[in-house]
């Protein structure tokens, strides 16, 4: 019977009652049990919680349908550091065809997503996942999410280190592992060894990036506590020095402190790392201090650093590699979305003309390396007649989206489909245009889509137009990593989704004919100010839709 007057159990409460219970990684058997029993049988406890361990949710019904469980998953599919063979990116093409409707997406954590999954078919995917040394584990969930890390690792000019083999062995020995099954929520991590920092460790619970002392040693730097979602944060430098055989002992003992943090179980809203330092009182001091007595040793004074310029580098194009007579050749796959045919021409022409080798990118981008440069061009021409991006313009490259109401429950709106027109549309319409431009769009303020680090950022809400609601986007503008790192700012506009070509290509228009030479987008809108800003992104759109932010109002 249960105790009337007991006090509810909270979200958190529950969530960490049942990892406690039963962990999430030790239900594989059960879920391949499911499958046999069908969707019915699954336990709520298990649908709600243990499932994300294995890179499982529920989806929405492709067109948005929210407030219902759907017995249709989204799988999530590992992929450290982006490292794929031609084997791989075939299994997954076939398993996209054969199980997921075709549905294929590239995340901006190097990953594939598939849709459309039936229970029945989960361990179907997973055989044929693992045939090819891949799987889903871990992949969502409160666990350490796949570890990043630059997608051109030991073939980049400019990389100081190749990081790719600490990226690794990081993800192996986290994932998986019993004493980090249940950290307070999701953790995310990237090591990098270039000096781009193309996959963000300023937003990242921790960032490992190369740094060259001045005695001409190679180690790393660790950033800690970044992340976006409703209280963006960018990840503080430790003052350390970490040579690159300590980065392993470094980086699990920061996950340790997270898994250890109890103060932060109470609240799912406020349990990621970074809320260490807003909320409870840590400073760097203070964590590097607790990291060195778990370690056991004293790291060496951080060296001087410089932080890359901060323009995004997708690694589109063709770009000559260290190896000589080599190059790599970066694809644009807008907004990340590819169909499996696609991904097999890809597969192909890698193994045509490379050694088979390919990865993805924090752009939701791919790459096939190893291309001798005399086939460049045939497989260029290949390429395109696959429908595989390669000249790609700006705005192509530079929009990222997040999944969006198409298959996540909690969005607001649709973002995929949305921004893979917008870029379109900006393409047709400023055909000259040729600064790069981040152009991320994000259906809810959970910020999947990183909008609060674009240029232009365009978060998803529903909008009253003559008493109906209608989709549309709140503008953002000013984020940036790197040099001169800044979260983006709600500029105090927003307008219904049709609307959101004319005000960006006026302001686009604005930006071009009023920067100074060699201005930045980011530095023209800082310049100008919001007001200006709004005013012309105002003064673009014909219908009554548009409206001032709630928040500026
Ligand atoms: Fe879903 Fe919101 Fe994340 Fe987009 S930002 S994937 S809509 S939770």
């Amino acid at each position: 019977m249960t105790d009337a007057t007991a006090p509810k159990e909270t979200a958190a409460q529950r969530v960490e009652r049942i990892k406690r219970e039963k962990a999430p990684w030790s239900i594989m058997d059960d879920i391949r049990r499911y499958a046999k029993d069908g969707f019915a049988a699954i336990p709520a406890d298990d649908l709600a919680v243990r499932f994300r361990a294995w890179g499982l949710y529920t989806q929405g019904d492709g067109g948005g349908t929210r407030g219902e469980e759907m017995p249709f998953f989204m799988m999530r599919v590992r992929t450290p550091n982006g490292v794929l063979t031609s084997k791989m990116v075939r299994t997954i093409a076939d398993l996209s065809d054969r199980y997921a409707r075709s549905s294929i997406d590239i995340t901006n954590r190097q990953n594939f997503q598939l849709h459309w999954l039936r229970i029945e078919d989960v361990p179907a995917v997973w055989d044929a996942l693992e045939t090819v040394g891949w799987g889903s584990q871990g992949s969502c969930g409160d666990n350490t999410r796949t570890v990043t890390g630059c997608p051109v690792a030991g073939v980049a000019h400019e990389e100081l280190i190749d990081a790719s083999p600490i990226a690794l062995q990081v993800d192996r020995f986290l994932n998986g592992n019993p004493d980090y099954a249940n950290l307070p929520r999701k953790f995310k991590i990237t090591i990098t060894g270039c000096a781009h920092w193309c996959t963000y460790p300023e937003i990242n619970d921790i960032g490992v990036t190369a740094v060259r002392r001045s005695d001409g040693v190679v180690g790393f730097h660790a950033r800690v506590g970044g992340g976006l979602s409703t209280r963006p944060h960018l990840a503080l430098l430790l003052p350390a020095f970490i040579h690159p055989h300590q980065v392993p002992d470094v980086v699990n003992a920061i996950a340790g402190i997270f898994r250890d943090s109890d103060e932060l179980r109470l609240n799912r809203t406020k349990a990621r790392m970074k809320f260490l330092f807003l909320n409870h009182g840590w400073t760097t001091e203070a964590f590097l201090q607790e990291v060195e007595r778990r370690i056991g040793y004293t790291l060496d004074d951080a060296a001087e650093e410089n932080p890359p310029e901060g323009q995004y580098r997708d690694h589109i194009g063709v770009h000559p590699q260290r190896q000589e007579g080599l190059s790599y050749v970066g694809f644009s796959v807008p907004s990340g979305r590819i169909t499996p045919e696609q991904l097999r021409r890809i597969s192909a022409i890698a193994e045509e003309f490379g050694d088979g080798t390919l990865r993805l990118s924090a752009t939701q981008n791919i790459l096939v390396l190893n291309v001798p440069n005399s086939d460049v061009d045939t497989l260029i021409k290949a390429a395109s007649d696959a429908g595989v991006w390669f000249g790609a313009s700006p705005f192509q490259r530079g929009t990222v989206s997040c999944t969006g109401r198409e298959y996540c429950k909690l969005a607001i709106t649709e973002t995929k489909v949305f921004s893979i027109r917008l870029a379109q549309e900006l393409e047709d319409r400023l055909p000259g245009f040729t600064q790069s431009i981040k152009l991320h769009v994000t259906g809810c303020p959970n910020a999947c889509g990183q909008h609060s680090i674009a240029d232009i950022g365009l978060q998803g809400v529903m909008i009253n137009v003559g008493g109906t609601q209608v989709e549309g986007f709140d503008f953002f503008v000013g984020g940036g990593l790197g040099e001169r790192s800044s979260i983006a700012h709600r500029v105090g506009f927003r307008a219904p989704a049709d609307d959101v070509p004319d005000a960006l290509e006026q302001l686009l228009r604005e930006f071009s004919s009023g920067a100074e030479r060699d201005e930045t987008f980011r530095t023209w809108t800082t310049r100008v100010g919001d007001a200006a800003v709004r005013s012309v992104l105002a003064g673009s759109v014909a219908t009554s839709g548009a409206q001032p932010s709630p928040s500026v109002e």
